[in-house]
């Protein structure tokens, strides 16, 4: 195939006469590899049926560990509750099950994680080929059902963590357990556009990381005005032919040292005042319809891909009477994966602000897993395990 380049025939010349190429046609850059872009596109990926079905009261008492009942009456007892069924969530359990903990997960409404809404993973170590986001979750959740997990598929409503056994409500029901590991994530922001919710997987993405290699020779758009969008910008132009940075006002939230280094960059076109209204295409992003903000001029660019970067929220509002947050909301962790409450451990992107990939979630999964079992061991509550316990 080769790449004809080609003028904008019969729109405005996009961003003072840029020459887009769009001669490529290929199938479209999607979501790719690591975490998540999100959505329900999935690039064509029809997602596998690994969620089961709630009781009516909410909580899943599948026993299936080896040859215990993992918990008590009503299954909502147990030495270790973990909430968050992302990869630190499902490495916590597969770890602390292996360990006899008998972990009941409170794995949410949409059980999975990020990597539930996307399709390519090309960075998790194992897969030579790459794996489907899904895929790689229901395996995860499999094998740790195989030791003997427990999953509520509800979300939390409430937790009380003044004394032990600590408390989580969900769904009307009661969990308590001896340790907690929390593993809720975050979810990155959208600019909530139906266009962009279509085209997700499809061209439009929220990880760079993730997806920025399905965008090689391309010309793409990032979204934001903080550090995130110019470090994507800044990553992307590793694969792209041209990133052109676009933020809805003319001052920008990153550092200065970000945005020189944007600026030095001949890839990288920054354009002010400039908002999403539309992300055009049918089975690919094919193009933007910008509004300048300043002027409330609306025009149509020719794009291949949009990467939205305009924050994270984490998934911590339950946890704020009790846990300690930092100023964009992340929990606090002390000592790896320790909280200020003993015995509550802290996993993956709910704390993670800066690598928020499934592999660096599922280490810290592990490492939460060993350390809530340690800390069991230390109150007398679990025996001393043998190094052979996980
Ligand atoms: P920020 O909240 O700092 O920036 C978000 C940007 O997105 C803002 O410019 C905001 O615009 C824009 N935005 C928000 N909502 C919308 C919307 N609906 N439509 C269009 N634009 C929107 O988030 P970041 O993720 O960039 O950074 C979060 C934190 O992480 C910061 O403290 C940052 O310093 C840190 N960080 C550090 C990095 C590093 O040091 N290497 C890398 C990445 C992040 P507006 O300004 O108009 O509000």
């Amino acid at each position: 195939m080769t790449d004809q380049p080609k003028s904008s025939e019969g729109s405005a010349a996009p961003f003072g006469g840029l020459t887009i190429d769009f001669g490529n046609d290929s199938p479209p850059a999607a979501d790719g590899a690591g975490k998540p872009s999100g959505g329900e596109g999935f690039g064509g990926f029809a997602p596998i049926a690994i969620l089961q079905e709630s009781s009516p009261a909410g909580a899943q008492t599948r026993a299936s560990g080896p040859g215990t009942s993992p918990t008590a009456p009503g299954g909502r007892e147990s030495k270790l509750l973990i909430i968050g069924s992302g990869p630190a969530g499902l490495t916590a359990a597969i770890y602390a099950a292996r360990a006899n903990l008998e972990p009941i997960v409170l794995a949410g409404s949409a059980p999975g994680g990020q990597l539930m809404l996307t399709s390519d993973v090309e960075n998790y170590p194992g897969f030579a080929e790459g794996i489907q986001g899904p895929e790689l979750m229901a395996a995860m959740r499999a094998q740790a059902e195989r030791f003997g997990t427990v999953f509520v598929d509800a979300d939390i409503e409430q937790v009380d963590f003044s004394g032990r056994p600590f408390r989580v409500w969900a769904r009307g029901e009661e969990y308590r357990g001896e340790s907690v590991v929390v593993a809720t994530g975050a979810s990155a922001l959208w600019l909530g556009l139906e266009s962009e919710t279509r085209l997700r997987g499809r061209g439009v993405s929220a990880c760079a990381t993730c997806d920025g290699f399905f965008f090689r020779d391309r010309e793409i758009a990032v979204v934001g005005g903080g550090d995130t969008a110019f470090e994507e910008a800044t990553y992307l132009t590793r694969f792209a032919t041209k990133v052109h940075l676009l933020h809805r006002r003319d001052t920008f939230r990153a550092s200065k040292i970000m945005i020189d280094r944007a600026f030095k960059n001949p890839k990288i076109e920054i354009h002010p005042n400039t908002a999403v209204e539309e992300v055009l295409g049918d089975a690919k992003v094919t193009g933007l319809k910008l509004r300048d903000t300043a002027t409330d001029m609306v025009r149509d660019v020719p794009m291949e891909g949009l990467f939205i970067a305009i924050g994270y929220r984490p998934n911590t509002e339950a946890f704020r009477d009790w846990l300690e947050v930092d100023d964009a909301g992340y929990l606090v962790v002390h000592d790896e994966t320790g909280s200020k409450v003993d015995g509550v451990f802290i996993a993956g992107d709910v704390h993670d602000h800066r690598y928020r990939q499934a592999v660096t979630a599922a280490a810290d999964g592990c490492k939460a897993a060993i350390d809530a079992e340690r800390w069991l061991e230390s109150q007398g509550i679990t025996e001393v395990a043998t190094a052979t316990a996980w």
